[in-house]
């Protein structure tokens, strides 16, 4: 059983792998066999050294993939770095609060364009290479707001909710070409990304208190449906959305 879930001799590029959710799938990733390709702005020496313990490979690769120019250099050079290029995660995300009236022009084109058109053309450049080699797995982060509003984040629950839909339309396209499209939505993970939020001492107990499991997530708990999501297991799996947020939708 435990092969199915063996990524052993593949290569993966996940995108903001220094921190947070990205740092935890691409550890555990290389924890199930998989060399690893991260691209971010920070610097990456704790991933590098995690991977490393591992046993397994690792590449950095400086971008800020805000920049659509920068999107096709990045899958080059993860082909260059280990000859090959199974999985793509696409989990780099940004998230500005502000009431819908105050959102700017400067804040929407921030989140969209990280949150899902870089998504779109990483993907894109992804699957030119995938398509040509037999296939791939690609696994988009989501949010819960890809299922609903949230509150004081209109442009990310925009983009997040263009996530899932197109998790939903590149699966359709690319599942009878050997890609997996597939994503997570990870519920309350405590990271900097929600930094803000665990310091509202007024929403931080309210979410904890909305939340099945009775806690917010840790990183790692993400672990189990990346490998899955990555590995032969999830072979007739394509476009779904994949809640991990400790009962939060169930509620
Ligand atoms: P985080 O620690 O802030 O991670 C965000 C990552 O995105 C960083 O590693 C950052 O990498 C990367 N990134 C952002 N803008 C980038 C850019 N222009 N170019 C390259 N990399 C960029 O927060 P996180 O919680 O782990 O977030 C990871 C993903 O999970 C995001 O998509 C987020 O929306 C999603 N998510 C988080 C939660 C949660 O509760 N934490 C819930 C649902 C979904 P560099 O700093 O290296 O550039």
């Amino acid at each position: 059983m435990h092969k199915l879930f063996d990524l052993s001799g593949r290569s993966a590029l996940v995108t903001g792998a220094n921190t947070g959710l990205g740092q935890a799938i691409a550890i555990a990733l290389a924890e199930a066999g998989a060399d690893i390709v991260a691209a971010g702005r920070s610097d990456s020496s704790e991933t590098a050294a995690r991977v490393h313990a591992a046993g397994r490979r690792f590449h950095a690769v400086q971008a800020d993939l805000s920049q659509q120019a920068q999107l096709a250099g990045v899958v080059d050079q993860a082909l260059t770095a280990f000859g090959r290029l199974d999985i793509l995660v696409n989990n780099a995300g940004i998230i500005r609060r502000a009431d819908a009236i105050d959102v700017t022009e400067e804040d929407w084109d921030a989140v969209v364009g990280t949150n899902l058109k870089s998504l779109f053309f990483l993907s894109q450049a992804t699957a030119c290479h995938m398509l040509a080699n037999g296939g791939g797995k690609i696994i988009n982060v989501a949010s819960l707001l890809s299922f609903q509003g949230g509150i004081r984040v209109p442009a990310y629950a925009a983009s997040k909710s263009g996530v899932a839909g197109l998790t939903h339309a590149l699966a359709n396209e690319w599942a009878a070409r050997g890609i997996n499209v597939n994503a997570i939505a990870p519920g309350y993970f405590a990271t900097n990304n929600t930094a803000a939020l665990r310091a509202d001492t007024e929403r931080a107990p309210q979410i904890l208190a909305r939340i099945p499991a009775g806690r917010w997530g840790q990183a790692d708990d993400l672990a189990g449906a990346a490998v899955f999501l990555a590995s032969a297991a999830s072979d007739y799996v394509h476009g779904a959305v994949l809640p991990v947020d400790g009962g939060w939708l169930a509620r």
